[in-house]
């Protein structure tokens, strides 16, 4: 063998040891790379007995921030999203859009399509009277064909017995991100909604930034809970002040546990930060996608 062939080979063995190395490493940092999220229990399928003639108000979460109202047998889905989500999801949705036998409304918080689900609203437009959100998704809705209708923020409507007012969200994220939207955004593009039935009142916070107002609402007997560490939304810091504001109402947490990104802190919350650090936790209710929950008026003394 040649100076040069030793030379030669030697630099072969050095390149296959640095690759032997080069794999190691990148097998350990996928490892490190899938972090832990918490993940939303085992859903509980329902069918069209959930939308039958009820003497009560029931809340069920669909998982993301999709929720079914049934109040004494008036039925409404708020920011449904049942299939077609361009991010991989890693729970089973309760019930299938074409199960679902008829809607009284579907109430759309903003146009984000983790609450605006097209696909979604597509199927269940078959069977629902009316669609109500902003103005400017009313707009999008209108393209679609879907019976809808667009509100100021403040406004109140009504739903067969029961009232909705339409209560402010900060959340134009896309305006700090150019190119994610076409347009400008502006705050009353987003809401949430104040829902008032014979049984109590339900507040569906919608995606937000922590507001002034939202710490003075009249108090709510539960709260359909937008909960994740993000810097547009509550963030954990104001999740646990928006809770504190209102220290008996039940909290129903969405937009956390449904979507596969353990690094992604819109979708990644963890029920466990919260409830170390809110006054009476056993409040917080982490219930399954499909799981009914009976909504109860909150006593007057606890108010
Ligand atoms: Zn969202």
């Amino acid at each position: 063998m040649s100076v040069k062939n030793l030379l030669l080979a030697f630099i072969a063995i050095l390149i296959s040891l640095i690759n032997v190395q080069g794999q190691k490493a990148d097998s350990t940092q996928n490892k490190q790379e899938k972090k832990y999220q918490a993940k939303a229990p085992d859903t509980q399928s329902f069918g069209k007995e959930a939308f039958e003639a009820s003497d009560k108000t029931t809340i069920r979460w669909l998982g993301m921030a999709g929720f079914l109202i049934n109040s004494r047998g008036t039925t409404m889905m708020v920011d449904p999203l049942l299939k077609g989500f361009d991010m991989p999801v890693m729970i089973d949705f309760p019930i299938d859009t074409e199960d679902v036998p008829r809607l009284d409304a579907v109430l759309v918080t903003h146009s984000d399509n983790d609450h605006y689900s097209i696909p979604t609203n597509r199927d269940l437009a078959r069977v629902t009277k009316a669609f109500h959100s902003t103005v400017y998704v009313d707009s999008l809705m209108k393209n679609e064909g879907f019976p809808s209708f667009g509100h100021n923020i403040g406004d109140t409507f009504s739903i067969g017995p029961v009232e909705v007012t339409v209560t402010p969200a900060d959340h134009a994220w896309q305006n700090a991100y150019p190119g994610t939207g076409d347009r400008f955004f502006k705050e009353e593009d987003s809401a949430g909604f104040w829902i008032t039935t014979p049984d109590g009142t339900i507040w569906a916070t919608g995606d937000s930034r922590l507001m002034p107002e939202h710490l003075q609402m009249p108090t709510p007997d539960a709260i359909l809970f937008d909960f994740s560490d993000s810097e547009w939304h509550f963030t954990l810091e104001g999740a646990v002040k928006l809770a504190n504001a209102y220290p008996h109402t039940p909290l129903l947490l969405h937009h956390w546990g449904t979507v596969d990104a353990p690094d992604f802190a819109p979708f990644n919350g963890d029920p466990k930060q919260l409830e170390k650090r809110v006054v009476n936790p056993k409040r917080i209710y982490v219930i399954a996608p499909g799981e009914p929950f009976v909504l109860k008026r909150l006593k007057k003394s606890t108010d």
